[in-house]
């Protein structure tokens, strides 16, 4: 096949079933940059290229640059361009940058005084803490978007609601108990089904919701995983289709986010949705399809923090706290972001010289700067 028949055939299969109804994209429209095509539909185009070339796309061919456009992918593609190979993951995005100049900034950052761990909670200060700002903004921003308010959330929650929640039987190595009835918050999201318990919801509704977090953690890294550390959340109720949407959305957000900060990760398939270790569960979990994906970026010796947990619910919290919406158990889906986890990544991947930092983050750090200085 020439690239020219297999870009005549891309192109139909992208506005002719990708696309359809929607505005179609030419053959040099750069596909995700300008938002014709997001990080799911990336599966079913790889899915048509596969059959159409008959040849398998290897993961480390899933790249920007490869699929940056309709021409861009055909000529990568016709001919005897591609391998092959296939990697063992299954992943619906991949971001590859050079990892040979990753290093841990923990050190670095506990010699400028912007790590304070003096008894496993960790405090940080300075840039440090002046891009954990930039991240919670941009993502207390996107639920802003998606209509959601913005709630501060205890660091305690009832231990009851956490039984209730199905967190205590499928998690109980996590849970640290306090004082009375009372547990650490592990999570931000429980608040917020607690808070609706009993109710019948009118419409779907998007909730933000942040909160510092405790869990209990065996071999504690300070940012990484850590005793004590800051999730922000975006939870949705209503229909199954309301929960797909917000989650489909978030996705693109991310995506679009990773690839122009350049940094090195995957979005992929994870395997512990949370209420799995109940028979019931994973039933559903098999029936459901995948019910986590996370975003992991690299660290300096390859291993991958997840930054990010998309997580749909089925109807299980409606059940849980008795939650309707349209006759139904209310289903639900949150967004989870470990804010502490991307100043780590990005400080790993990108170091300390702010002049070589992406230019979306060098824009917001002097808006951050104008603004304290006003
Ligand atoms: P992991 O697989 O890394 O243990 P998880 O599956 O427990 O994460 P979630 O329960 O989905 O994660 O939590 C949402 C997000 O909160 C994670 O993607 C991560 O960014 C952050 N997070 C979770 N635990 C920690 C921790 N101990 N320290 C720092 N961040 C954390
Ligand atoms: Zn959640």
């Amino acid at each position: 096949m020439t690239s020219q028949q297999l870009e005549d055939a891309l192109l139909a299969f992208v506005n002719g079933t990708l696309l359809a109804g929607k505005t179609p994209a030419t053959a040099t429209d750069r596909l995700f940059e300008d938002g014709f095509i997001d990080s799911l539909r990336v599966l079913e185009l790889i899915a048509f290229l596969e059959d159409t070339t008959g040849r398998k796309v290897a993961d480390r061919q899933v790249r920007l640059a490869t699929f940056r456009s309709v021409r861009a992918i055909a000529l990568t593609f016709a001919g005897d361009a591609s391998a092959s190979a296939s990697d063992e993951t299954d992943a619906l995005y991949r971001y590859h940058t050079d990892v040979s100049r990753f290093a841990s900034p923990i050190v670095e950052l506990r010699r400028r005084g912007e790590l304070i761990d003096p008894d496993g909670t960790v405090r940080i200060t300075g840039l440090a803490a002046r891009l954990f700002h930039i991240f919670d903004y941009v993502f207390a921003r996107w639920a802003r978007e998606l209509g959601a308010d913005d709630v501060a959330a205890p660091p305690v929650i009832p231990a009851a609601t956490l039984e209730r929640a199905g967190f205590v039987s499928s998690f109980p190595q996590l849970l640290l108990r306090t004082t009375g009835d009372l547990a650490y918050s592990p999570a931000a999201c429980y608040h917020r089904y607690a808070a609706l318990a009993g109710t019948t919801l009118t419409n779907s509704v998007v909730l933000g919701v942040h909160a510092r977090c405790r869990r209990v953690e065996a071999d504690p890294r300070p940012l990484e995983r850590a005793t004590e550390f800051t999730m922000r959340e975006v939870v949705v109720l209503g229909t199954a289709q309301d929960v797909e949407r917000v989650r489909h959305r978030l996705l693109r957000r991310v995506d679009r986010f990773v690839t122009a900060l350049a940094l090195d990760g995957a979005i992929e398939p994870a395997s512990d949705p949370f209420f799995a270790s109940e028979s019931a569960g994973r039933a559903l979990a098999q029936r459901a399809g995948a019910l986590k994906h996370e975003l992991r970026l690299s660290l300096e010796d390859g291993r991958r923090v997840a930054v990010a947990s998309f997580n749909k619910h089925h109807d299980h919290f409606g059940r849980a706290f008795d939650i309707a919406f349209a006759g139904q158990p209310a289903h639900s889906g949150c967004v989870a972001f470990g804010v502490d986890r991307w100043v780590l990544a990005f400080l790993t991947q990108h170091g300390f010289d702010e002049r070589s930092w992406p230019s979306i983050i060098r824009d917001a750090l002097e808006r951050q700067q104008a603004h304290a200085a006003s």
